[in-house]
């Protein structure tokens, strides 16, 4: 039985007394019989882990570098991250990969990185509305997952983690129909039993993404290979997020 889990990305949002008021409302509703995440900014992971003392609730970061340490301007470090109690990096966000570029061969690399530090990757695919038009779905996710986990050991699969976003339903409000999130969250656990194995592919929390609300995280959560959510808009507030845990 695969326990939910459900984490929020808040993305470039909240000040960090926006964000230190956010936990605290979250807190005060625990503790959680699900996995519950707050992803903050880097410049919020002090406050929030802070805030979190004495909860259930985990602390996760929206990027890492794969390096220890070094010239790396701008980038932050896992043992930065690990100082705060961060247990969640998010590995390949849409936004990383078609905003700022980021490429499998980078995102394996952080990966790996993060899986060797002890850490949980949460490894996102997901393809484009126009991939998506052009029946491209399966080639795309089926190839972000194979490049993103190469050489990933199975030994450390209990450190990982995947998220389905599919781009065009990220804070467009527009949402995958609960079959069309099962029928690619069932592609994807057959992807890593061809990756790994059976039992890991049975074991492997699979998160869906995109515009996930209170309204519709039940029918969404429901379904047979949908183990969690990734959210975004909608983990800003507490009433909101409070809902889609609600709903898990
Ligand atoms: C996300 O940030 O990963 C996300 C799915 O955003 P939203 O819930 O706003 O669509």
């Amino acid at each position: 039985m695969r326990k939910k889990f459900v984490a929020g990305n808040w993305k470039m949002n909240l000040t960090k007394s926006e964000g230190i008021a956010l936990v605290k409302a979250l807190t005060a509703k625990g503790p959680f019989s699900i996995d519950v995440a707050v992803i903050p900014a880097f410049v919020h992971l002090d406050a929030a882990s802070q805030a979190l003392v004495g909860s259930n609730i985990g602390l996760g970061a929206q990027d890492v570098y794969f390096e220890k340490n070094g010239a790396f301007t701008g980038e932050v470090s896992l043992a930065m991250l690990q100082e705060f109690g961060t247990k969640y990096v998010l590995v390949g966000h849409s936004e990383r990969r078609h905003v700022l570029g980021e490429k499998d061969e980078l995102l394996n690399k952080k990966l790996q990185a993060i899986i060797a530090a002890g850490l949980t990757a949460i490894l996102c695919v997901g393809e484009t509305l126009q991939e998506r038009e052009a029946n491209k779905t399966f080639d795309v996710v089926g190839s972000q997952l194979r490049l993103g986990l190469a050489g990933v050991d199975k030994s450390k699969t209990n450190q990982l983690v995947i998220a389905y976003e599919p781009v065009w339903a990220i804070g467009t409000g527009k949402t995958a129909s609960p079959e069309q999130a099962q029928e690619v969250h069932a592609f994807v656990r057959q992807q890593i039993a061809a990756i790994f194995d059976p039992a890991v592919a049975a074991a492997m929390r699979i998160q869906y993404g995109g515009s996930v609300k209170a309204s519709n995280a039940k029918e969404l959560l429901g379904q047979a290979d949908i183990d969690g959510a990734l959210v975004g808009g909608a983990s800003l507030k507490a009433e909101d997020f409070l809902g889609i845990i609600a709903g898990a």
